[in-house]
């Protein structure tokens, strides 16, 4: 399936209660060839408003974050583990984010990124059960998913994390430098 033929799919979800309280589901952004792909947690009020990830206060840090390596938007694909906004910007709860997962699997079934960036505790989790992100942040993590196979994951904090703390976002921003590093590393191994 296509990613476009996806989103479609995605707008019209009614999988959890998070469909009745959303302005517009939020698939994702960026390239169906991208190399590398961001999931960060749940649209927020713009992201809901807009239907684009990250287009809030955490959304620019992340532009910015990623013209420090040398790409944008269009380049990568950005996504999130759920796909409509909480309410008040409250956690996704489980249920919500195990019924959205055929959609998340199915992008990066699509896209085959070669590095997955998680961003934020919820995303990580989602792929790695328990994990703890000040342990596993700014390494490379690899991880056999049912369905998917092996992936390549990369965890970050979540940038809005860095927006509340600086000395978060100077890791942040060291552990994007080495996102580039990571997947030079990835290629050259496959
Ligand atoms: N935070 C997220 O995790 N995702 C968004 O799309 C926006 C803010």
């Amino acid at each position: 399936m296509k990613l476009e033929k996806l989103k479609q799919k995605i707008e019209k979800c009614n999988q959890c209660e998070l469909a009745k309280t959303r302005n517009k589901a939020v698939s994702g952004v960026g390239s169906g060839k991208a190399e590398i792909m961001f999931i960060g947690e749940g649209p927020g009020k713009k992201e809901d408003l807009q239907g684009e990830p990250f287009v809030g206060a955490s959304g620019k840090l992340l532009d910015s974050l990623l013209k420090q390596i040398d790409s944008n938007r269009k380049d990568v694909f950005i996504a999130n583990v759920v796909k409509c906004r909480p309410p008040n910007n409250r956690d996704p709860r489980l249920e919500e984010i195990k019924a959205c997962w055929p959609w998340l699997e199915k992008q990066i079934e699509v896209i085959k990124p070669k590095l997955i960036v998680t961003l934020g505790r919820h995303s990580l989790n989602r792929f790695v059960p328990g994990a703890v992100i000040g342990e596993c942040r700014g390494k490379i993590l690899k991880k056999k998913i049912n369905g998917l196979g092996e992936i390549v994951l990369f965890p970050c904090y979540h940038p809005a994390a860095a927006l509340y703390n600086g000395s978060l976002k100077k890791v942040l921003e060291a552990d994007f430098v080495k996102i580039s590093k990571a997947l030079k590393l990835i290629k050259k191994k496959n």
